[in-house]
């Protein structure tokens, strides 16, 4: 036990659950998880796995009564149990008032507004009908991007609308309407908050996206960008943390737009994809600076040990069923190529089931070993 040791809680029992419980397991304090089957990637590596859903309060509230601290791994988890449990003395990371806002993507962008956080233009609207009278109107015009207020995860709750053939895209229910911004480059930094208000951030990465899948390809660590972008980029992550005023880590997702503009597009209150590279590449992991950050212990240093470029490690297309990694060995083989595998059974088309994290001291020489683990690692059925 070391001083502030408390017992911890994630509800989650993901990928991002794992790689939380491997970096808790360096310091072996008590830690506990909740999700679905002990068999989900967290399952086998956390201290201590409770069955149950994270979004049923009952599940939630009994889970979180014997924990001293409780965090998460997803957002869209029993907020009210969360409520409840705050009330009752327990200490939540992010705290759960903060979370109903980050996880409703309309309230999110209400925030960004009422701060003056530069973000695209936008409309809230009830439902689909609506948007398309609105563009009737001549009140809404076309095109925009269009997001469900609710969960969205990995663009699936995002609708590109070019023109009216577009209309049967328009996805139902509440959503926000927002400009389509003309993106140079996505970026996204990680920043981290303790109760004692240190704050620290991670250089910028930049993500290249998968056309036809819409997730991550190639995460390139530094960002190709101007010491003056990274600068904007940065101190955008230090006053989001301070103005949103949550503690552990939050992710920024930020365009770079065509016309020089750095804006928000998203925030997480969690581990995230696009932090995946520290464990290979920073001197503190993300995983690890969420333990610090949500513990309030002293935040780790978020500095680049050496340069890096993550792949995520995506299902092939037409495989489903039990998973095999064709081209393991070769791809170890390869200098400098670190992988992660989650540890799920199944694959499907596109289903994140690890990522590989490419050091080099030359970012070039980094991309041609990505492409590499890219053409070479299939991940498909026995
Ligand atoms: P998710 O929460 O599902 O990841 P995002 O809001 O991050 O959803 O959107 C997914 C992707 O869609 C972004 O990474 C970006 O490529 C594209 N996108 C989102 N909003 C806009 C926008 N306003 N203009 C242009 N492209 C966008």
């Amino acid at each position: 036990m070391f001083s502030k040791s408390k017992k911890l809680g994630i509800l989650g029992g993901g990928q991002l659950g794992k790689m939380v419980a491997l970096a808790a397991g360096n310091w072996h304090f008590p830690i506990k998880f909740l999700d679905k089957t002990s068999e989900f990637p967290t399952g086998r590596f956390a201290a201590e796995f409770v069955e149950g859903n994270f979004k049923n309060y009952d599940d939630v509230y009994n889970f979180g009564k014997d924990c001293d601290v409780i965090s998460i791994e997803i957002e869209h988890v029993n907020t009210d149990a969360l409520l409840q449990l705050k009330k009752e003395g327990k200490t939540i990371h992010p705290d759960p008032e903060k979370l109903l806002i980050i996880k409703d993507k309309g309230l999110q962008k209400q925030f960004y507004q009422k701060h003056n956080l530069p973000t695209s233009p936008f409309q809230l609207f009830d439902n689909e009908e609506l948007i398309i009278e609105s563009v009737m109107d001549g009140k809404l015009k076309l095109p925009f991007v269009q997001k469900t207020r609710g969960e969205g995860y990995d663009g699936k709750g995002v609708a590109v609308i070019k023109t009216e053939a577009d209309f049967s895209k328009i996805l139902k229910g509440p959503s926000l309407v927002e400009e389509l911004v003309d993106i140079e480059k996505e970026l996204a930094v990680i920043v981290a908050k303790n109760e004692d208000g240190e704050i620290a951030s991670y250089p910028t990465v930049e993500m290249e996206f998968n056309p036809i899948a819409n997730l991550v390809e190639f995460l390139l660590c530094p960002a190709q960008i101007t010491p003056e972008q990274e600068k904007v980029c940065v101190d955008l992550a230090r006053s989001v943390i301070e103005k949103m005023d949550v503690c552990g880590l939050l992710a920024v997702e930020l365009f770079l737009t065509k016309k020089g503009e750095i804006i928000i597009n998203e925030v997480a209150p969690r581990p995230h994809n696009s932090g995946h590279h520290t464990i290979d590449s920073a001197f503190t992991s993300q995983f690890e600076q969420h333990i610090r950050a949500i513990m309030n212990l002293p935040l780790g240093s978020t500095a680049n040990k050496i340069p890096s470029i993550m792949v995520n490690l995506l299902g092939a297309d037409g495989y489903t069923g039990n998973a095999y990694y064709e081209g393991f060995e070769k791809c170890l083989a390869v200098k400098g190529v670190n992988l992660h595998l989650y540890g799920k059974e199944i694959t499907k088309p596109f289903r994140k089931m690890g990522h590989a994290t490419i050091v080099d001291t030359d970012l070039d020489a980094a991309r041609e070993k990505a492409q590499f683990v890219k053409d070479n690692l299939v991940i498909r059925t026995v």
